[in-house]
């Protein structure tokens, strides 16, 4: 990617012990801009106050910003701004659906077995969960779904559109259609899809769409969930107070319409704020530019981990669209994922995870009990540190896992 992309994030000057860090953890969190960064400052050097509270100048110019950003996230979406609610992040967008719906334990909510727990979860707790067939590594197929609805005759049907574990990407806007044939509602976690693919709600057809402003260049705590608006118009609000009702009286009260009947109390404003700057450097970059450098950056990580000895690389599929993470199980390496990631950081400055990745079920099932290191890079990133990335993991294997390993030559 251009340099000049780097020159913008300021966590890519830092160095620890004098040598620069390599991020490759975006899937976690990303970095920030400074347009973010400042974004976010400016609301508490130049204009702190409540929003939507008073008409104070200062308070006007809070809520006009806060709202701009609310804009820039419909825009992101080709959503209406009013069917934009900001949240602190995916799980709780996520676990507003669910808590909202009035589910019991009669309603069945298919899910997919690849699902991370902040989709997984407040479905457990809220109904009775049924699973879509197939290999939890692969993206959902339409016919396979279409077959699970008719099997189980779901209220819901709550999906990832790609995976936090390898990349998949599932076709969303086929499920949505085949979801709504049977008047199933949809949910989409795109807590993963949002930093890299177009999103237009309009085509995606969903119910209900979640994701985190994090992942995405914006600030921790904030996400949003979008909502049809007869969708969000039903759903019962997980908590209410302050902001969100119109008359209050001693035994009654009247609710705000949207997108104030979901937002409770003073909501994360700085962030929000920050979150508006951070969609508006991605829209200047263009999606069809990230989309194509996660495609470089996807082919780079395939390559140079494909000669890692004793490893299995769970990545998604070379067909269709390309989302540059992986995870490394380290099968006969015999050591932890941790110790693997520990190092990488320690010794490397190569910043990655390890562990189940908020999917349990996916790792049990496939028997990975040792964990899973993952790389995952977004718009900074270059094909050189992915690169870095796959040396230190073959020195690491070579060294630690008390084998040669490196029969391949890696591009410097
Ligand atoms: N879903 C997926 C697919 C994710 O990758 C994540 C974050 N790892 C989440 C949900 C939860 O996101 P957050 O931590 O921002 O709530």
């Amino acid at each position: 990617m251009n340099p000049i992309i780097r020159a913008d994030f300021p966590m890519l000057s830092r160095t620890i012990d004098g040598i620069p860090l390599v991020y490759l953890d975006s899937a976690a969190t990303s970095l920030k801009p400074r347009a973010a960064i400042d974004a976010e400052r400016a609301y508490s050097t130049d204009f702190t106050a409540n929003v939507h509270r008073g008409t104070s100048t200062i308070s006007e110019e809070a809520s006009y910003h806060y709202e701009a950003a609310r804009r820039l996230v419909a825009r992101f979406i080709g959503a209406e701004p009013a069917c934009v609610i900001m949240t602190p992040n995916t799980s709780i967008s996520l676990g507003m659906v669910a808590a909202g719906l009035g589910l019991t334990s009669e309603d069945t909510v298919l899910c997919s077995p690849n699902s991370h727990h902040s989709n997984l979860l407040p479905w457990m707790r809220r109904g009775t969960i049924a699973y879509v067939d197939g290999d939890p590594l692969e993206p959902l197929d339409p016919d396979v779904v279409r077959k699970a609805i008719e099997v189980h005759r779901p209220r819901v049907i709550a999906f990832g559109w790609v995976s936090n574990v390898n990349g998949a990407v599932s076709p969303a806007a086929k499920l949505c259609k085949i979801a709504r044939e049977f008047g199933v509602i949809s949910v989409v976690d795109a807590a993963q899809a949002a930093p890299h693919l177009p999103i237009d709600v309009k085509e995606l057809d969903c119910d209900f769409l979640a994701f985190s402003g994090h992942k995405m260049l914006g600030p921790t705590g904030t996400g949003v969930l979008w909502g049809r608006r007869e969708a969000l118009e039903c759903l019962e609000p997980l908590v209410i107070g302050g902001g969100t009702v119109d008359r209050v009286s001693l035994r009654d009260y009247t609710m705000k319409g949207l997108p104030s009947r979901l937002e409770p109390g003073t909501p994360n404003i700085a962030g929000a704020i920050g979150l508006g700057a951070a969609l508006e450097y991605l829209i200047d970059l263009g999606r069809d530019q990230i989309a194509a450098h996660g495609r470089e950056l996807s082919m780079a990580m395939r390559a140079a981990l494909d000669g890692l000895a004793d490893a299995r690389i769970l990545m998604a599929g070379t067909s269709g669209l390309q989302i540059p993470i992986a995870s490394v199980v380290p099968i006969g390496w015999g050591i932890s994922s941790d110790v693997i990631c520990r190092t990488l950081s320690d010794t490397f400055r190569v910043m990655t995870r390890s562990g189940f990745h908020c999917a349990h079920p996916l790792f049990d099932g496939q028997g990975f009990e040792q964990g899973a290191v993952r790389l995952s890079a977004y718009i900074y990133n270059s094909v050189e540190e992915i690169n870095l990335a796959a040396q230190a993991l073959c020195e690491i294997v070579s060294v630690l896992g008390g084998r040669r390993s490196v029969t391949t030559a890696y591009p410097s």
